[in-house]
Order: structure tokens, then C-alpha cells, then sequence
């Protein structure tokens, strides 16, 4: 059994439960006839909403996330609140190894997947029949770590009896800003993180317009690459930080002038992204920087702060270039409005400040207002989950009450793609001096 039927006493009693409803709302003093303890009691009436006349069904979702390296759930309700939230980040294992190691990671999800869904409910204070629907990352992703999101929630939902809602990770990552601040569509959202580089136009809860995307990597995991060949995690200030972070860190100490980098595709006028060519520039630069300084591959370069400053520099320069193409496209399509339009940015690399700051350069040149969630909801997380869950509940999109047949998906665009009409509007952007 997945979930302990016994968490509850309402696993065992739904019928007492709608009838003691009925009672709360019709006669207030259903006390005389039952006294539930004050926690049930809480919780209970916490799954619905009392409006004059009308019982209305609170929704409350279980999200659950393993597309990559982070086994997280949480609990969300209709109205954002996080109820109940756990995560078991892969990192530092991964962090060891120089890289994620898929059946690590499919048996590391495997050890902790229970029980960070269970710590979720429990946190939550409600128990699993107060669930409206539970929703799970289905795609793109790791095909060993989608595989054990999926399968345990289909044996939760089966267990349950609860409507499933398949989820696509980055439509997860871009709807996140409207659990935390009032955003409404459209607006234009730039996803950077380890394993994914995207901009595209939300338009809807899943209608998303592609405008551009990586053409090989995504930047955190050319951050991460270039971390490792400077061998950071032997550094004693980042020796825990991911790689994208230790860059951040060292780069503040740093010149960026020591090294001249230029950003990549500075001919091609569309929003698409490439970070291998930067990568094999940084390689040669670190190369050459070995023989001069005379030491071996795995030792830590005097220079190391300086190319730090200089890859994250040519990385926020080149995402900047192309987020701002893809202001000026929406703009003159009438996609975004002109004196309103929000970005909104998301993604492991999106906590970095240094590329935050190239951005808002960017958005205050083009009269738009620069939003980004907080640092522990840009990462993947259960709660942009949940969250994605509830949007779909409330628009009735993609809710299924037969699971049968369901597949995850490694590979799987985000919207409609829109690049090619990008590409052929070749919009020159203006130079904005990134004086950050
Ligand atoms: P994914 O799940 O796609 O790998 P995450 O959203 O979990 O991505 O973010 C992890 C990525 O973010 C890693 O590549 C990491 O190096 C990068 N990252 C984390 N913090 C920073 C930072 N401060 N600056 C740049 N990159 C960062
Ligand atoms: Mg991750």
C-alpha cells in the first residue's frame, strides 16, 4: 500500500463525511450529534469554501516531480497556498560523480519517492481523500526518473480513486510566477536551467507559442561543464555549490576583461540559443591557461576566477541578446502589449543575479516589467507541480479519470513552434551597453 489507509479516519468513513457537511451547513450545531477531534474538524472544513447558498468544492492537489534529479511533492490549494511540501535533491551525490548517472538517479527516486509524498501529506495536515486530483511530471525528462514519478502515481491514483492530471515540466515552470504574483496572459517566459533553454509566449494555461530554444545544451549544463573542467568542486569556497552557482560565486572575484569571448550566434536574428561552441572556447582557454601556468588538469587555475567572470559575462549577453528579439517579435506581432508586457524568468540559472541584471536591461529598454519566482521555485520543485495541476483543474484541461495507457514522454516540445517565422522576421536588435 502506497499511502496507509488508516492516516485518516475519513479513508474509512466518506459517507460520514458528506452527511456530516450537510449537517455543518444546514444545522451548526452538528456538535450535538458527533465531536470529531478539532485537527479533523480543521481540516475538513478547510476543503471547501462557504459562499451564501452554494457549497462550493475547494480544490486541493497532490504534485509530484522526478523528470530529472529532485524527488519533490507538495500540496497546493486552488488559492496557492502551499499546504504540505518535501524534496530530496539529488545534487550532491551527482556532484561526486561529475554528472547525473541515470539509473542513480532512477534508484535514488525509487528510495525516496514514498516517503517525500507521504511527508508532503502529512505537512499538509489533510489526508488523501481530500485530494481533488493528483498531478505528476510526465514529460520531457529523464526516461529512467519519469519512469518512477509515473508509476508510483498511477498505483497512488488507482489506490485513491482520484482524477490524474499528466503534466509537461515546462508549461510546470512557466505557470509558477501565477501562484506568486497576479500575472495574466499573455506574457513572454524565458526558461534557462540544466537541462532545458527555451522562450516562448504563454498565452494560456497550454497554449504556449515557441519562439526559440537551444540548439544543442541547455546553459547550466554548459555552466556545469565548464565548473567541472576548472575543477571548482576542489575550490574550498564551492566545493557544495552546483556548478552554475560556483561560476556566480568565483566570477565575483574575478575580471572579466582578462578574457575576450564573444557571445555565440551574433549573426543568426533569431531566438534560438547555442552553448557547445562557448563551451569548446572555454575548454581551449583553460587548456592554454595549463600549459602556462604549468600545472595538471584536475588542479585549480590562478586564472579560474577571471574565465568564471568572463563565461557567466558571454552567457547573460547571449541570453539577454535573444530574449530582447524576442520582445521586439511579440511586440510587432501584437503578441505582448506594448507598455505592459511582463517576462517572466525561470530555471535553475535563473537565480543567478549577474544574468538577472543583463535581462533587466533588457526589459527596462523595452518598457517591460521583469519577473522572476523566488530562487526555491525556479528550481524543480513539487509545488509548480501541484500548482500546474490546479491551473488545469480550474481551465478543465487534460483531466483524466482513466489512466490507462498512459506514457511518459523523454522528448516532448512545449506549444507551438514558432521559430522559423521568428527566424524569417530577422529583427535586428539595438545594442544596449551591459554595464552590469
Ligand atoms: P534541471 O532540472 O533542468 O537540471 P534545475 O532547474 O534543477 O535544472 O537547475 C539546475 C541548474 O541550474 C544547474 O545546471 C545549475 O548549475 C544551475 N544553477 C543553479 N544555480 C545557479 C546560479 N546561481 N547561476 C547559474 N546557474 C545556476
Ligand atoms: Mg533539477
Amino acid at each position: 500500500m502506497l499511502i496507509p489507509s488508516n492516516v485518516c479516519f475519513y479513508n474509512y468513513f466518506p459517507g460520514i463525511i458528506y452527511i456530516l457537511v450537510i449537517m455543518l451547513i444546514l444545522n451548526k450545531t452538528v456538535q450535538v450529534f458527533f465531536k470529531p477531534s478539532k485537527r479533523k474538524v480543521d481540516g475538513f472544513l478547510r476543503s471547501f469554501n462557504f459562499h451564501p447558498g452554494t457549497l462550493f468544492l475547494h480544490k486541493i492537489v497532490l504534485g509530484i516531480e522526478t523528470s530529472c534529479d529532485d524527488t519533490a511533492a507538495a500540496v497546493v490549494d486552488e488559492t496557492g497556498n502551499v499546504l504540505g511540501e518535501a524534496i530530496h535533491s539529488q545534487t550532491e551525490v551527482h556532484l561526486k560523480t561529475g554528472g547525473i548517472i541515470p539509473p542513480v538517479a532512477q534508484q535514488l527516486h525509487r528510495e525516496n519517492i514514498q516517503r517525500i509524498v507521504q511527508e508532503a501529506l502529512c505537512a499538509s495536515g489533510i489526508c488523501p481523500s481530500e485530494l481533488s486530483a493528483i498531478a505528476t511530471t510526465i514529460k520531457p525528462g529523464l526516461a529512467l526518473s519519469l519512469g518512477v514519478g509515473l508509476s508510483f502515481s498511477l498505483q497512488l491514483v488507482d489506490q485513491l480513486k482520484k482524477p490524474f492530471i499528466p503534466i509537461h515540466h515546462m508549461e510546470a515552470h512557466a505557470l509558477t510566477i501565477r501562484l506568486t504574483n497576479k500575472v495574466e496572459f499573455p506574457f513572454l517566459v524565458l526558461l534557462i536551467s540544466g537541462g532545458h533553454c527555451l522562450l516562448a509566449l504563454v498565452r494560456g494555461v497550454s497554449d504556449f507559442l515557441l519562439l526559440g530554444k537551444s540548439l544543442d545544451i541547455a546553459p547550466g549544463d554548459m555552466l556545469d561543464k565548464v565548473a567541472r573542467r576548472l575543477s571548482l568542486i576542489k575550490h574550498p569556497e564551492c566545493s557544495t555549490m552546483s556548478g552554475g552557482k560556483a561560476i556566480e560565486h568565483l566570477a565575483k572575484q574575478g575580471n572579466r576583461f582578462h578574457f575576450d569571448m564573444n557571445p555565440p550566434m551574433q549573426r543568426a536574428k533569431n531566438c534560438d540559443f547555442s552553448f557547445t561552441g562557448l563551451q569548446h572556447v572555454i575548454d581551449k582557454i583553460i587548456m592554454q591557461k595549463e600549459k602556462e601556468e604549468g600545472i595538471e588538469k584536475g588542479q585549480i587555475l590562478s586564472s579560474a576566477a577571471d574565465i568564471a567572470a568572463a563565461v557567466q559575462h558571454t552567457t547573460a549577453c547571449h541570453i539577454a541578446k535573444r530574449t530582447h528579439r524576442a520582445i521586439l517579435f511579440c511586440k510587432q506581432r501584437d503578441l505582448l502589449s506594448q507598455s505592459n508586457a511582463v517576462l517572466v524568468v525561470s530555471g535553475g540559472v535563473a537565480s543567478n543575479l549577474y544574468i538577472r541584471r543583463a535581462l533587466e536591461i533588457v526589459t527596462n529598454a523595452t518598457q517591460c516589467t521583469l519577473l522572476c519566482p523566488p530562487p526555491r521555485l525556479c528550481t524543480d520543485n513539487g509545488i509548480m507541480i501541484a500548482w500546474n495541476g490546479i491551473e488545469r483543474l480550474r481551465a478543465g484541461l487534460g483531466i483524466l479519470d482513466n489512466i490507462e495507457g498512459i506514457r511518459y514522454e523523454p522528448k516532448c516540445p512545449l506549444g507551438v513552434d514558432i521559430s522559423k517565422e521568428v527566424a524569417e522576421a530577422a529583427i535586428k536588435v539595438p545594442r544596449l551597453k551591459m554595464k552590469i
